[in-house]
């Protein structure tokens, strides 16, 4: 697995499939890694829900072009990251969730 530093993802080649950098490393423990673009309220129930299970997340406001998606009001989809330790772990309860429930793991 390769590990992209600008988007803090992890994908199989080296080319970062969001991005097109070319990876020069694999991830470590302690690299946070996008968990998903989640929708409200089950960004915050999963924000919850990690807590809960000792997981440290980082969550900020899905972008579009690069620029925050949302001006002063709440925002609609939230991107969720997670060491990469813990990635496996915090997927797993991701889809306990989720379980139906319309998620997207796309970047837009
Ligand atoms: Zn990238």
């Amino acid at each position: 697995m390769y590990y992209c530093e600008m988007c803090n993802r992890v994908h199989p080649q080296p080319e970062c499939p969001s991005c097109k950098n070319i990876s020069s490393r694999g991830p470590t423990d302690e690299d946070y890694c996008l968990l998903g673009s989640i929708g409200f309220p089950w960004s915050e129930m999963l924000v919850d829900l990690l807590k809960d299970n000792e997981i440290s997340c980082i969550s900020e406001p899905a972008k579009r072009n690069g620029m925050v998606a949302y001006r002063g009001t709440t925002a609609e989809r939230m991107q969720l990251y997670v060491p990469y330790a813990q990635l496996e772990e915090a997927h797993q309860l991701q889809e306990a969730l989720m379980d139906g429930a319309l998620v997207s793991d796309e970047p837009e």
